[in-house]
Formats: structure tokens, sequence, C-alpha cells
């Protein structure tokens, strides 16, 4: 139903490795998405009060229906957004599931009331502990790259901690959203705790605009810029999960069998389409030829077709426009020198929205392919003196969300990653960290603001709260009024006592303290 204003707009959600038409979804207005959250905010109070335990017990039991769905979930995610089956099952299934098991084993330490020790002498007389409180309704917007675990992972986070979630999922995956919401409310989500609003940009404004508590946002840098800026005017709290131009660094020591077959996957997973990923490579100027080659070798054996084959290793971009944005850069490369060393063009024979795996060599950093977000599957390599020009090359870039490092020498990589500006830097591996339920994942500079995943993802979902309680109630402070000249030495032997060097200081400070104490009169 649209609203009054509104001549309902519908979606089609398409497979994009045959172009069929799956099912047609209205849109929802901006009063539904208003009326979601209004319900979602009735019932969330009841949600909370169920209590933690109770709230891990849905959770495990999502878990245990998953498991038992994962083989018809992976198929409605490779038909819906492309990936071959392998993918769905290995990096969205997997990974939700490990994303329970860790809400499972730790959401009851991580969400507990923590005490909070006091160092400092004229607050010994008090105790505090801080208590983590649901927001209330927190909006997700997901995008359609990763349309099971994304979603599904930030959820599972929120609703342990006692929030409610309005979900609108991106416009070219609705299904999987669906798949979702059933898997929850059959494991004992209420209805209105977990809601999905189906809808294409607009839907996601209406989200923003709502009365929600929070906004878990996972898209473009564009996007997320505006929601900033749309967020900041009511100071509503955002978590901006954005987009990446991951170098991958090969140092000179480097495996070139290894690292070329991780460049290859990580370019070229998810056809590209991922936000961690290997989107730019720099390679020490000795390994150079044999490592693009070897890439290029490895990615002209990789088979594309249609994700539900076994066979397939990579399957269709999600959409056209995609599609578009990756000849733009290619084209770009070609002409300002870059040589194709593998693919480079679309395969028409097997769909419109499907592109050969390519390797670029020969780019330059001023290259758009080296600049801008490509997201295809795209590897452009480039070669580099020493290690302080891998470092420049690496973090000469507006984005900061991962980056990988390759060497023989771990102790080398990791003191190259602490110079990598990044919100993850993995040595000798690609993108796996997002499977590591632990781990957080987010990034810096303009890859977003805030963490999903692990104790920093649960902590986005809760308010903190400090509760300090006064263990002698019917003292008066020291520090009320009253102020005058004994006060002032009080005070002032008082610090000598905590923070004075010498001893001979801190004992003559603790004398005058304690000689200026007097009945507090007011
Ligand atoms: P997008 O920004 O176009 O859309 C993301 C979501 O925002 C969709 O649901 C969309 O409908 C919604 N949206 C669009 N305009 C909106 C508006 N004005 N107000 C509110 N919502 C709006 O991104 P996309 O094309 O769906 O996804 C690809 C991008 O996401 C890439 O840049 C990729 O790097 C990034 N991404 C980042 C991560 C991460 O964890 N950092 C993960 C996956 C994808």
């Amino acid at each position: 139903m649209a609203t009054d204003l509104e001549v309902a707009r519908k979606i089609a959600s398409v497979n994009p490795s045959t172009g069929e038409i799956l099912r047609k979804l209205a849109c929802a207005g901006e009063r539904e998405v208003q009326e979601a959250v209004t319900r979602a905010r009735a019932v969330q109070p009841a949600w909370a009060d169920l209590g933690l335990r109770r709230r891990i017990a849905v959770v495990r039991e999502f878990q245990k229906k998953l498991v038992e769905k994962k083989s018809e979930i992976a198929a409605a995610i490779t038909r819906e957004a492309g990936k071959p089956l392998a993918e769905s099952l290995v990096t969205e299934v997997l990974v939700v599931l490990d994303a329970a098991r860790f809400l499972i084993d730790n959401a009851w330490s991580l969400l507990g009331d923590e005490v909070v020790p006091h160092g400092n002498l004229a607050t010994k007389l008090k105790r505090g502990y801080l208590v983590r409180e649901p927001h209330g309704v927190i909006g997700i917007i997901s995008p359609w790259n990763y349309p099971f675990s994304i979603p599904a992972t930030e959820t599972l986070a929120a609703l342990v901690a006692g929030n409610a979630v309005v979900l609108k999922p991106s416009e070219l995956t609705p299904l999987v959203a669906l798949e979702l919401a059933s898997l929850l409310h059959a494991a004992g989500i209420p209805k209105d705790v977990f809601q999905v609003v189906i809808g294409e940009g607009p839907a996601g404004a209406a989200l923003l605009n709502s009365s929600i508590d929070k906004l878990v946002f996972t898209g473009s840098v564009a996007t997320g810029k505006w929601i900033a800026a749309a967020a900041a005017g009511r100071l509503l709290p955002v978590v901006l999960e954005l987009g990446g131009k991951d170098p991958m660094l090969v140092l000179d020591d480097a495996d070139v069998d290894v690292a070329s077959s991780a460049a290859v996957w990580g370019a070229f997973v998810n056809a590209g389409q991922a936000c961690l990923s290997v989107e730019r490579s720099y390679v020490h100027r000795s390994l150079y030829e044999p490592f693009a080659q070897s890439c290029a070798a490895k990615a002209k054996r990789l088979r594309v077709g249609n994700g539900m084959d076994a066979n397939t290793d990579v399957g269709p971009m999600i959409h056209e426009r995609q599609v578009r944005i990756v000849e733009s850069h290619i084209e770009d490369a070609k002409a300002r020198g870059a040589r194709v060393l593998a693919g480079g063009t679309r395969l028409p024979n097997l769909g419109s929205s499907f592109f050969a795996p390519t390797v670029l060599a020969d780019v330059t950093q001023n290259m758009r392919i080296m600049r801008e977000e490509t997201f295809g599957p795209v590897l452009p390599i480039m070669a580099y003196a020493d290690d302080d020009e891998a470092i420049r090359l690496a973090n000469d870039s507006e984005y900061g969300l991962a980056a990988s490092v390759w060497t023989r020498d771990s102790e080398r990589g990791e003191r190259l990653a602490r110079r990598i500006h990044a919100g993850t830097v993995m040595v000798n591996d690609v993108i796996s960290c997002f499977g590591i339920s632990e781990a957080p994942h987010g990034g810096v500079k303009a890859s977003g603001v805030g963490r999903t995943h692990g104790c920093f993802g649960l902590d986005e979902m809760v308010r903190l709260k400090y509760v300090d309680v006064d263990r002698i109630p019917r003292m008066k402070k020291v520090w009320w009024y009253g102020y005058g000249e004994s006060f002032r030495r009080q005070m002032d032997g008082f610090l000598d006592m905590q923070f004075a060097r010498s001893l001979g200081t801190r004992l003559r400070g603790a004398l005058r303290s304690a000689s200026a104490i007097g009945r507090k009169q007011l």
C-alpha cells in the first residue's frame, strides 16, 4: 500500500544471471516506514524486559534454524545477488552462523553491568558501574553485495542487546531480506521487533527521518555523506560502513604463487563487488612481471557463469549500471597507458551483467582505477621501488577500509601494517577478517565511522549509562559550598597528597589536608 500522496511504486527483484524477474514488491512510503517504527517502539520494551538470557536463547534458535535451512538460504542469495553458491554458503551463511555463535558465547559477559573502579582518593567512598541499555529502535539500511551477512550480523547484535530493528534492504535484493525475516520470526523474534521495509533510496531516507534512535548504514560514500549530514541535524547517532579502495602490498620477499592466488581471489570474489577487497595492488618491482603474469594466467582460468552452477567461480555483476562503471574505469586506464593482461570486456553471450575477470598492468596512481571505487572484477597492478613508496601509495587515497601486506617475514609485515591508514590490515590474507566474528569491522577516512562485529559492534547497539552510588548517604561532600581559606588549604594538601612526586610533599599534603578538614556547614 502506498501513502495517500503517492502512487504505489513497485520494484522488481531480478536474477542477475538470467534477467528473470523473481518477484515484484510494493515500496513502502514515508507513512508506512514511520508506522513500522512506531510498531517497533511499542513492542521494544517488552523485548528488552525479556532479559538477556532469553534473547540469547532466541539467537541460538535462529542459529539452529539457519543450519537447517542453509542450502535454501544460499540458493536464495545466489538467485538474487548472482554470486556462486559456494560464496553464498561461505561468505554469507557461515559468517552469520558464526556471528550468532559469537553472541551466544559472549553477549552475556559483554552486555552485563560492569564495575568501574575508582582511582581518585576523593571518590573512594563511592562505587560506580556501567549499565548497557538498548537504544530503542535501530534502523538498518543495507546494500546488495552481501544481502544476507551484512544485515543479519548487524540485526543479531541489535536484537540481542534488546533493541527492535527496522531494516531497509537494498532495492536489488529485497527477497533475501524477507528470508532473513522469516528465519528470525520462526526463531521466536516477535514480528514487530524485527520488520523489513522495502524500497529504494526514498524508503531509506524515510527510515532516516523517522523516529528511530540510531541508524546503522552500509553503502556508498556518497549516500553515507548525505546520511551523515541529515543525521547531524537531529543528532541521530549513526554507524557508517562505506566504500573502500583496498590496497594490496606485495613485498620483495613475498611468495609470488601464493600472493597472486590471493590477489585473484580478493579481486574477483563476488565478481569484485566486495567492500573488503583487492581494489588495487602494489608489487615490488623485482616481482612485478612474474606476479602480473601469474595473476593473468589464473584470471583466464576462472569459470564465469551462473552462480547456481557448482562449477562457477565468478558470477554476474549485480546490475548493468555497475558494469558501466567498470567499463569506464578500464577505458580511462587504457587511454592513459595501462596494459590489459586478461579480460577487459563484457561477456554478452552469458548475459548483460557478465564481465570477464580483468588484469591491468602498468597502471599509475592518478588513473580512476586506482583512485575511485571500481567495485567490479578488475585487478590493477602497479610497481613500486621500496617500502616507503609502497606505504605512501597505499595511504594516498580518500578511503581507509582495509589493506593487506604480503611477505614471508610476518614481523616486517606487521611493522608495515601499523603504517597503513585503514580500519583493518591483514598480513598474508585478504578479506577473511569479515568472517572473524570477534574482529571489529569498519573504516577510517571516507570509509566510515563506527564499527560492526565483535565487542565494538555490540557497543554500538547500546547506550552506556554510568550509575554512581555514594556509600555514605548521610555525609555532605567536602567539595560542596563552604569555600574559604580552610577549604583552600584542604584542597591544596589533598592535591599534593595524591599527585606530588616527592614523598615529603605528599606527607605534608596529607597533614595539611587532614588538619583543614572541618565539619561542612552548607
Ligand atoms: P548505496 O549507497 O547506493 O545504497 C545502500 C543502501 O542505501 C541501499 O539500501 C539504498 O536503497 C539506500 N539508499 C540510497 N539512497 C539513500 C538515501 N538518500 N537515504 C537513505 N538510504 C538510501 O550503495 P550500494 O550500491 O547498495 O552498495 C555498494 C556500496 O556499499 C559500495 O560502495 C561498497 O563499498 C559499500 N559497502 C560497504 C561495506 C562496509 O562494510 N564498509 C559493505 C558492503 C558494501
